[in-house]
């Protein structure tokens, strides 16, 4: 037997329709003989929570190895995962094809569709995962306004903390009085031109957070693609991507809300459409997760062939020679945290790689897990754990003096600028901005 992986990572696809995909008894099995490798290797003890919950597990059993451990307790390791994936991607050599086959996420997302399956979500789970929903019925005009005043009310937060276990502290998104998809502006009509990497025209996926919580960075998007000639179209019908509801093992309504998305997206693939989303898990679940789920759809793996994170086209255009880099305006000192669901992208740090054309940028990158997850840091019961797994990420971006704060991942810059605001750091860092990549491109172009 090999010690660790010498050829590169697979993935199995996912056998989420199986009845032995849900027997709890194969499951545990499955659970202890990984937990038993991980025991062994410990190498991801400083990723998450999830892996010191199973190490104190073992350390303080009977026996001092796994089966000293109540199964009962594996669900207390299921619960602070959040499915980064980043265990996976960056740290395990028994990924396939090593013989050992561990792929702790998928394990997880298996326990946590179990777990689904038996007893449903809760209402703050339930809430917090329909995010389209909850989008629609918070942007109404005088909704928006009270929602918002509501989210920054202490008296109500307290409340909401009590009742539904949204952590009072948790800063939370505003909601936009003008959703995207009703404000962009029509693409001009630009001449297509196809280069060696990338499609000449664009559809924008613009996701349920962009829509609804930061329309700015929607208008950014095709105000760079505009100002480099890039026709493009928005994703005519588009529903949530289904990372929330996957991240609650709720493999059926990610399975619904593949049904809407995939008819359109795909047919925009086949027409020769590169296809952008500004967030990277939604990028992930087209790029990964929906082709692991549905293997054998030819409109999932069409969709999953035209996928690009923003930063990725942008790069592979200018290699192409088709990306202007008339910048009119430097950023100065970028302080840049790649997202895990960018990282397991597998495509390198191309939003880095995109900044640093722009001159007099220096972009500080910290590529470590910031904690906050979509929803998973929002929770009464895993706030204090999310601050501190980002803490180590806090204090490598304030260390950097920065002029901008700035991840891909919006939800995750909110969160680090509120993780560094607790930390002691200097005036300088105090007073600087937080801005998206892409409101950055934007600014750096002058447009
Ligand atoms: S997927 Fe992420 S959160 Fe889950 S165990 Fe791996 S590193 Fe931890
Ligand atoms: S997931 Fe892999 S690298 Fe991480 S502790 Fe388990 S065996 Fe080790």
């Amino acid at each position: 037997m090999r010690e660790g992986n010498l050829e590169a990572p697979t993935r199995h696809p996912l056998d989420w329709k199986s009845e032995a995909f849900y027997d709890e008894g194969a499951a545990f099995s499955e659970l202890s003989r990984v937990f038993d490798i991980c025991h062994g290797c410990r190498r991801c003890v400083n990723l998450c929570t999830a892996f010191p919950t199973l190490f104190d597990l073992v350390d303080s059993s009977r026996t001092l190895e796994v089966d000293g451990v109540a199964q009962q307790d594996y669900w207390k390791v299921v619960d602070q995962c959040y499915l980064c994936d980043t265990c996976y991607m960056t740290k395990c050599p028994y990924v396939p094809p090593h013989p050992w086959n561990v792929d702790f996420p998928h394990l997880m997302l298996r326990a946590k569709a179990i777990k689904f399956k038996k007893g449903g979500a809760g209402l703050r789970d339930k809430l917090l995962s329909s995010t389209d929903a909850m989008g629609k019925l918070a942007t109404i005009p005088v909704v928006v306004q009270a929602t918002n005043a509501l989210n920054k009310n202490k008296a109500f937060r307290s409340i909401l903390d009590s009742t539904l276990g949204v952590h009072k502290e948790r800063e939370l998104p505003e909601y936009a009085s003008r959703k995207f998809r009703s404000s962009a502006f029509a693409s001009k009509k630009f001449e297509i031109k196809d280069g060696k990497n990338t499609p000449g025209k664009v559809a924008v996926f613009s996701t349920c957070y962009v829509n609804y919580n930061e329309p700015g960075m929607g208008h950014d998007l095709l105000a760079i693609l505009a100002h480099n000639e890039i026709p493009y179209v928005l994703v005519e019908k588009e529903a949530c991507c289904g990372m929330p509801k996957l991240e609650l093992g709720d493999l059926s309504s990610v399975s619904e809300l593949k049904d809407k998305n995939i008819p359109g997206m795909a047919k925009l693939a086949k027409e020769g459409y590169a296809i952008l989303t500004p967030i990277p898990s939604c990028t992930l679940m087209f790029k990964q997760e929906l082709p692991l789920m549905f293997p054998d759809e030819a409109g999932v793996q069409a969709v999953k062939d035209a996928m690009f994170d923003p930063f990725e086209y942008f790069v592979l255009r200018a290699k192409d020679g088709l990306l202007k880099k008339d910048f009119k305006q430097k950023l100065g000192k970028v302080a840049y945290h790649i997202p895990c669901h960018s990282r397991v992208q597998n495509v390198g740090q191309k939003t880095r790689e995109m900044l640093q054309m722009i001159p007099d940028t220096a972009v500080t990158t910290v590529e470590r897990c910031a904690g906050h997850d979509g929803t998973w840091g929002v929770k009464k019961e895993y706030f204090d754990n999310s601050m501190k797994i980002g803490r180590p990420v806090f204090r490598a971006l304030a260390a950097a003096e920065p002029d901008y704060v700035s991840s891909d991942c919006p939800i995750a810059g909110r969160h680090l600028m509120q993780g560094m605001g607790e930390e002691n750091v200097s005036d300088k860092t105090r007073q600087a901005e937080k801005a998206h990549p892409l409101t950055l491109l934007r600014k750096a172009y002058g447009i």
